[in-house]
């Protein structure tokens, strides 16, 4: 089966067309600036270069329509028309209490998302943009939901509630639901699979450390805990957002800087986080690590505070495991950067996890770091949300 896996955010779209069969991408892009001006689609056919139209998209549709035109293309398409889709798979981020799992998406399941909006109000409306703009230029064609919420959903109510009173749980769902789901689903199933053991067998915490990061502990197969909250706002230090704070900052900062409590969440999304910390310089892992090395001490305190926060929380989910059996880092940072890991590392090792610095070096694949016999095995393990959502879709529609 061919199956096109959308994730739509407010003015972009990023695809894949994935041969279920084979599990391979037969060509990916991406559609930048939606209903702004200098909107483009930058398409790659697999095994070939990145190729960058610019072109007027009004809307989503618009965007699905260039999407179908290149997949189709004479010469940059890997497909004859549009009957080679057999199901579209869409990347959804907020699914509440609603939905544990996938789903075939259907009126009703649009009825539901809706109803999760306020959660996600920047990322739900976005995904049912992108379902009705497949839906109008491939009515025929079956759609399922995966949704990054929906792993965390085995979490146990010590796990998911906040200290606050019951009574916003109840009338409002504050709870606790988690991201990155369909992410570190997949990495602990492969993390099991690679050691040639059962998931449900093992205590596994996984490290999804992008410019979005979160930690999940896994235990028997099922998400326990995870860091991210009511929004992606909560947890580790990220590139941009801040993780963790004393609620009471937001007004006293608000109060100080004569603006709403609303700006300071926005500063707090997309000013602070190691971009904040290292004063403004960047929020990419390369190039605070290249500074670090050449003595910005800025930049080296954002890694050291990032690093810290992520063995603290190792730490913490081992304590809500009662041990763990496997580390794993995965996404941007936690596949590729050797440094990161390695100032992690430095807060772990009380477990048992005797990280090799050779093997450390190793960039993008997936690689046992522990020396032979350790207590605790840590390894990174390339995420694969894409293939994750395809494997989904095909299960549902087949
Ligand atoms: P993601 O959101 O998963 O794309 O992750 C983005 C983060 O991963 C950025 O901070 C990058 O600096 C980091 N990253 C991506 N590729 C590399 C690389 N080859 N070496 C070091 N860091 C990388």
């Amino acid at each position: 089966m061919n199956v096109l896996v959308i994730n739509c955010g407010s003015s972009s779209l990023k695809y894949q067309l994935i041969n279920s069969d084979s599990e391979t991408v037969l060509a990916k892009g991406l559609c930048e600036r939606i209903g702004i001006d200098g909107s483009a689609i930058t398409h790659q056919k697999a095994g070939e270069g990145k190729v960058k139209t610019e072109i007027p998209m009004a809307n989503h549709t618009d965007a699905v329509n260039f999407v179908i035109e290149k997949l189709t293309d004479a010469e940059v398409g890997v497909i004859k028309s549009l009957d080679e889709i057999d199901a579209v798979g869409h990347r959804m981020v907020h699914g509440g209490e609603e939905f544990a799992g996938s789903c075939v998406i259907t009126e009703e399941v649009i009825k539901v998302v809706e109803s999760c909006n306020d959660l996600a109000p920047l990322h739900n409306p976005a995904n049912l943009i992108g379902i009705a703009a497949c839906k109008e230029v491939m009515p025929e064609v079956p759609m399922v939901g995966v949704f990054d919420t929906a792993f965390h959903q085995t979490m146990p109510k010590k796990a998911y509630l906040y200290g606050l009173p019951y009574e916003y749980y109840d009338k409002y769902k504050v709870r606790r639901y988690g991201f990155h789901g369909t992410s570190h689903d997949f990495v602990s199933n492969r993390a099991a699979e690679i050691l040639g053991k059962d998931r449900k067998d093992l205590k596994i915490i996984v490290c999804h450390l992008g410019n979005g990061a979160s930690i999940t502990a896994v235990k028997n197969g099922e998400s326990v805990d995870t860091s991210m909250g009511l929004t992606p706002l909560e947890g580790l230090i990220m590139g941009t957002r801040s993780g963790d704070l004393d609620p009471a900052i937001v007004t006293f900062i608000a109060e100080k800087e004569g603006i709403t409590a609303q700006e300071v969440i926005d500063i707090c999304n997309k000013k602070s986080g190691v971009l904040g910390l290292s004063g403004g310089f960047s929020s990419d892992f390369r190039d605070l690590a290249e500074a670090a090395a050449n003595g910005n001490d800025m930049a080296k305190t954002a890694l050291d505070a990032y690093a810290y926060r992520v063995g603290k929380y190792i730490g913490a989910y081992t304590a809500a495991m009662n041990g763990v059996d496997v580390i794993c880092f995965t996404a941007g940072a936690g596949e590729n950067n050797a440094e990161v890991r390695a100032l992690i590392g430095q807060y772990i090792g009380f477990l048992g996890t005797n990280i090799d610095s050779e093997k450390n070096k190793v960039r993008g694949e997936e690689i046992i770091l522990s020396d032979e016999g350790s207590k605790v095995v840590t390894m990174v393990v390339p995420t694969d949300e894409e293939m994750a959502i395809a494997r989904e879709t095909v299960r549902l529609v087949k």
